[in-house]
C-alpha cells in the first residue's frame, strides 16, 4: 500500500482505517486487529479483513479443540469435503470470479475449463438453476447430501488439494473435523464431528442486504460460480470498512438465530425419516 499521507494530499484513496474487533473461540475472548478501507467501497474490498478474522479465529478454535485432548483431522492431499456443495455469499463468488480474471491465461482456461466441466456434469443430474433455488431453499440440508452424492468435486480442487488455498472462502477456512477422515465420505449418515467454530461465512450470505427493509439471504454454489457471476453483476452499494463491518456484525447475530431454527427444522425432519443430515458442510447454513 502506497503512503497514506502522501495519497490524501494528492486526493489519492484515505488511509486505511484501524479496528479491533472482540470476537469469542468457546469461551475465550479474542481481539482481532484489523485495517479497513476509509473510502466507499464494495464488500469485495473488506474480504481480507475478514479472511484474517476467520483465520484467528479458526487458529484459537483449534487451540481450544487440542485443549481437551482431541486434535483436528484434516490433512493434505484429503479433499473429501471439497465434493459438498459450498455456499458462498453473492460478494465472495465475485471475489472469486475476480481471482480466476487474474491468473494468467493458461491457468485461467484451464481453471474455466474446470468450471465447464462441472457445470455440465451438474445440469446432466438438474438444471443448474434448480440446484441454486436448492440450495437457497428451506430443504437446503437435504439437498446438501443429495449434492455430495453427485460426486462433483469443486473446480479448484487438484490433487486433492486446493489450488487457490490463500484465497479459498471463508467457509473453506472453518470447516475442519475431529473424527476419522474416513467419515467424511458418508455425509448425511451422522459421525462427522466439526471443529465448533462460530460461522462468519454464513453472515456473508446477508452482509450485502442487511440494511434492506427485507434483508434477503443468497447463496451461490462455489462450483457455479462463472455461471452465477454472469447472470449476476456486481452493484453493491459502496460504504466504508467500518460500515461493512457493522453490517457483518449485525449479519452474524441474525444468522446465528436463523441457522438454529433452519438447523432445528432440518433436524427434526431428519428425525421423522430415521436419518440425520449432521455433519453436512452446509449446516448450519
Ligand atoms: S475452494 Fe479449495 S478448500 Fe474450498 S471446496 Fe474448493 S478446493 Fe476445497
Amino acid at each position: 500500500m502506497s503512503e497514506p499521507d502522501q495519497e490524501t494530499e494528492a486526493g489519492g484513496p484515505l488511509p486505511p482505517l484501524q479496528m479491533t474487533l472482540r470476537w469469542y473461540a468457546g469461551d475465550e475472548e479474542l481481539p482481532v486487529d484489523l485495517l479497513l478501507p476509509a473510502d466507499p467501497v464494495g464488500p469485495q474490498a473488506v474480504l481480507p479483513a475478514l479472511q484474517k478474522l476467520v483465520n484467528e479465529v479458526v487458529d484459537a478454535s483449534v487451540k481450544a479443540l487440542e485443549a481437551t485432548g482431541r486434535s483436528v483431522s484434516c490433512k493434505a492431499g484429503c479433499g473429501a469435503c471439497c465434493r459438498q456443495i459450498v455456499p458462498i455469499s453473492d460478494f465472495e463468488a465475485h471475489a472469486i470470479a475476480d481471482v480466476i480474471a487474474r491468473m494468467p491465461e493458461a491457468r485461467r482456461a484451464h481453471v474455466l475449463q474446470r468450471f465447464a466441466d462441472a457445470e455440465r456434469q451438474l445440469a446432466a443430474i438438474k438444471p443448474l438453476d434448480d440446484i441454486i433455488a436448492d440450495i437457497n431453499g428451506p430443504d437446503r440440508y437435504d439437498f446438501a447430501v443429495a449434492y455430495f452424492g453427485y460426486g462433483v468435486a469443486c473446480p479448484f480442487l487438484e490433487d486433492e488439494s486446493c489450488s487457490i488455498y490463500q484465497d479459498r472462502p471463508l467457509i473453506c477456512r472453518e470447516y475442519l473435523v475431529h473424527t476419522p477422515v474416513e467419515r467424511c465420505s458418508t455425509v448425511g449418515q451422522g459421525g462427522i464431528g466439526v471443529v465448533p467454530i462460530s460461522r462468519a461465512s454464513k453472515a456473508l450470505f446477508r452482509m450485502s442486504t442487511i440494511t434492506d427493509e427485507a434483508p434477503s439471504e443468497t447463496r451461490v454454489p462455489l462450483s457455479l460460480v462463472p455461471y452465477w457471476v454472469a447472470r449476476h453483476p456486481a452493484d453493491f452499494k459502496n460504504t466504508n470498512g467500518s460500515g461493512w463491518m457493522v453490517r457483518f456484525v449485525d449479519a452474524m447475530m441474525q444468522s446465528d438465530s436463523e441457522e438454529e431454527a433452519a438447523w432445528q427444522r432440518a433436524k427434526k425432519k431428519a428425525a421423522d425419516q430415521a436419518s440425520s443430515p449432521a455433519g453436512s458442510m452446509v449446516a448450519p447454513g
